[in-house]
């Protein structure tokens, strides 16, 4: 990447003036996070680069140190990474207490409970799960097994074989953290001695080796409810990897695929099709019995339907996802004209073609192409 581009004012990206306080510049920063959380916006790159962008901007003016080397000396002042170059939340920011709020508000947690067991909380977990088109429409209850981390059930999660229990580090004296000096700032580093956990078992658990957990394989039962689209994340609270030393449990998030179906596609909640007719069918109107997604449906085809015409069924599409209703089904008609015909036939199309004149004339190409999409 090319760090000779200029990168955006910290400032302005948050919104705020130069003389905002750190309250301001937080509130500023809590909207932006929450409307670009990557969670949020999933796909999204623009939105992922303003998260980084505004998470970048925040972690520096948020330090008293780094914004008055920022606002003296400009982006050279706080770190040499270009744009792009950002990576994470590894700077000596604290950002546990704004992101413990946030994700409070982001997935209704209590936030303060949250920050205070933060380092003890176990993963969020991802379950990939693909479902057929049809229980997508209609929903589906499935099991799925999963893998995860669960209190060692030897030390009852202690990680200590005699009972003893974890001692705090003497290296980082529990904080699970260095810091050093490096150049203008206070750099913060995981211990090494404790890997961060700020206490060390001396006597660990033959089982779980001191770890307080162990994995195992679990089936749980997933209800996904009808009328869920490619992507929609189902949550399961406390089902992700159990906590360190018996802390809480993270979140399982169930991920959906889904396949797609031999002639319907979906639109939202909105079903397409296309369906053949016959020319007489076209010209007459008819009434002809098609597949539905739940059953046989009626289609009324008015009197003189034009190949390529979509006509609306109303309710026959998929359920709204917790509310009433549906959305409707379309389907195309498109005319087949037949490559074989017997010779009855040939002898009563000529005959209607002696009674039924048209003018060949010609008609401008960008007029056909601006009707082309009716016709395909
Ligand atoms: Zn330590
Ligand atoms: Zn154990």
């Amino acid at each position: 990447m090319n760090t000779n581009v200029s990168k955006a004012d910290y400032y302005e990206v948050l919104g705020v003036s130069r003389e905002a306080s750190d309250q301001e510049l937080k509130s500023a920063y809590r909207k932006l996070a929450l409307k670009f959380h990557p969670d949020r916006n999933p796909g999204d790159n623009a939105a992922e680069e303003k998260f980084k962008e505004a998470s970048e901007a925040y972690q520096v003016l948020s330090d008293s140190d780094k914004r008055a080397a920022y606002d003296r000396y400009g982006h050279a002042a706080v770190g040499a990474a270009g744009p792009g170059g950002f990576n994470g939340f590894s700077g000596s920011v604290d950002l546990g207490d704004i992101f413990g709020d946030l994700f409070g508000e982001m997935f209704n947690t209590g936030g303060a409970q949250q920050r205070a067991s933060r380092q003890l909380r176990g993963d969020d977990l991802r379950y990939d799960l693909t479902i057929n088109f049809e229980e997508a429409v209609f929903g589906v209850e499935t099991e799925v097994k999963i893998r995860r981390l669960e209190a060692c059930a030897v030390c009852h999660g202690s990680g200590s074989a005699t009972g003893r229990g974890p001692t705090v580090c003497s290296h980082c004296h529990g904080r699970g953290q260095i810091r050093y000096q490096q150049g203008f700032f206070s750099v913060a580093r995981t211990c090494s001695t404790c890997g961060g956990r700020g206490s060390i078992i001396h006597d660990p658990c033959q089982t779980c080796r001191g770890e307080t957990r162990v994995t195992r394989e679990i089936k749980l039962a997933v209800k996904v409810p009808a009328g869920v689209e490619e992507g929609t994340r189902i949550r399961y609270t406390g089902e992700g990897d159990g906590g360190r030393g018996n802390g809480p449990s993270g979140d399982l998030y169930v991920v959906l695929a889904i396949r797609a179906h031999d002639f319907f596609e979906r639109d939202g909640q909105n079903l397409h099709c296309v369906i053949p007719i016959s020319f007489p069918q076209a010209a007459l109107g008819a009434e002809i019995e098609i597949p539905g997604i739940d059953g046989p449906v009626n289609l009324k085809i008015p009197e003189g339907t034009p190949s390529g015409k979509e006509l609306r069924i109303a309710r026959q599409g998929v359920p709204f996802l917790n509310e009433k209703g549906r959305g409707d089904l379309l389907v195309r008609v498109v005319v087949q004209i037949p490559k074989k015909l017997s010779r009855a036939q040939r002898e009563l199309i000529a005959e209607l073609g002696t009674s039924m004149t048209i003018e060949n004339k010609p008609t401008s190409p960008g007029l056909l192409e601006k009707m082309k999409d009716l016709f395909t």
